[in-house]
């Protein structure tokens, strides 16, 4: 059995690799000639660490991880803590650490996994055809490729989608703003081993902690989409929109540097039922597109790939059949992962200002066990427990 993999980001990886370990052969086809990952990093939860484990990229993920030890919430003013606690307990329950990780090296670590050499780049796939045998990919050069079913992990904007659903899913703003970048870590900035967020007015800036001394910064705005991009004027806008805000973020937009930042307006896709159509199957953010107001777009993604090769190596009732069953487990979760994280967006981000003000109270009198609870909530649903 060959399955045709079209993008090489984190969900197209995951799954050649899952299928691999299974016994599937796999092609993988990406559209770009080089991989320029969006953003600087991004957060593994213990549901993502736990598939990349049964996927035998355990230590890997742990040598690239950072040592985020606890988490807090501090004043925008003043940085007085609101809250601040151990992380120990999440990790306690759930059986497994977070991994923060800078996004080159994680993309890196998938691709060395499954052979770079065997990855075929510069390949942008434009149409999809399948009958009873099989399905038939073309791609934008003309060449085409075969396979006995299509994973089609070809992101937010993927061309497959359209084709499985037979309609459009509009991608939808949510409202905010992104900065993203790395910086060496620094105690003027936050606490080395701390997910650090200083919140206030419907913003916040957040410091995660990477491998090597670095951390992983993001700023959030709510904007107008569309406002004009210019990185020569990027501090001068951090400056502006946080002024007031306490020493630390000032500290934080005099060191990054801008050559390096990302900007992104951030976006989701309203949950659709439909991942699946015939022998092919969407996966990772072509099938769910969150925003990264929980962190888990990537973790889903992963997830998706563990369950898509277990589901294909226990049914023999054929592909068209696993592939439904796919559908049915993962519709579900990822529907829950996308609301969840537009509600959190929302209460960050002030759609309600009142709503979000009452957020900042709560966190006065948090002692770490809701907003803990809450995460082991969503890790725990996840395929692996
Ligand atoms: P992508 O990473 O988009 O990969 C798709 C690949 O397909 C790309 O390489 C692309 O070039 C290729 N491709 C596209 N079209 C074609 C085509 N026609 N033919 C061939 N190839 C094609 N997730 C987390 O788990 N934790 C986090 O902390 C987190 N933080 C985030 C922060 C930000 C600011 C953002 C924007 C997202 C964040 N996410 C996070 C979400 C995460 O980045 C995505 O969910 C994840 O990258 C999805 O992986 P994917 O492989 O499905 O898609």
């Amino acid at each position: 059995m060959k399955a045709i993999v079209i993008g090489a980001g984190i969900g197209g990886m995951s799954s050649a690799i899952a299928l691999e370990k299974k016994g599937f052969s796999t092609q993988v086809f990406e559209a770009v000639k080089e991989m320029k990952p969006v953003g600087a990093a991004i957060s593994i939860w213990p549901n993502g660490v736990k598939c990349l484990n049964a996927l035998g990229m355990g230590e890997k993920i742990k040598a690239i991880g950072g040592d985020m030890r606890t988490m807090a919430y501090f004043d925008y003013r003043n940085a007085s803590p609101l809250t601040q606690f151990s992380m120990a307990p999440l990790v306690q329950r759930v059986g497994e650490k977070p991994y923060p990780v800078v996004r080159a090296e994680l993309q890196n670590m998938l691709i060395d996994h499954y052979g770079k050499s065997r990855i075929q780049f510069g390949m942008r796939l434009v149409a999809i055809d399948q009958n009873s045998e099989g399905v038939t990919v073309t791609f934008e050069d003309g060449s085409q490729a075969q396979g006995d079913f299509l994973i089609a992990a070809d992101g937010t904007h993927s061309v497959a989608r359209p084709y499985v659903l037979e309609k459009a899913a509009p991608r939808r703003y949510a409202g905010y703003v992104n900065w993203n970048g790395l910086v060496a870590v620094d105690e003027a900035i936050a606490p080395a081993s701390q997910w650090t967020t200083y919140v206030g007015e419907g913003k916040r800036v957040s410091l995660m902690p990477v491998s090597e001394q670095r951390f992983y910064f993001f700023f959030d705005v709510p904007l107008p989409l569309g406002l004009a991009e210019n990185r020569e004027t990027l501090k001068a806008d951090l400056k502006n929109y946080f002024a007031g805000w306490c020493p630390a973020v000032q500290t934080l937009i005099d060191t990054l540097d801008v050559s390096t930042t990302n900007r992104v307006e951030i976006h989701d896709i309203d949950p659709f039922d439909q991942f699946v159509k015939g022998r092919v199957a969407l996966l990772g953010d072509a099938a769910h597109s969150t925003t990264p107001d929980i962190g888990q777009g990537g973790c889903a993604a992963i997830e998706d790939a563990v369950v898509l090769a277990e589901i294909l190596a226990s049914h023999s009732l054929g592909i068209e059949d696993s592939l439904q069953r796919y559908q049915q487990r993962r519709t579900v979760r990822t529907r829950d992962l996308v609301l969840k994280a537009r509600k959190r967006c929302e209460v960050t981000h002030a759609v309600n200002p009142q709503q979000t003000e009452a957020w900042y109270q709560e966190l006065r009198s948090e002692t770490g066990e809701r907003i803990l609870a809450g995460l082991c909530e969503t890790i725990e649903g996840g395929p692996l427990g």
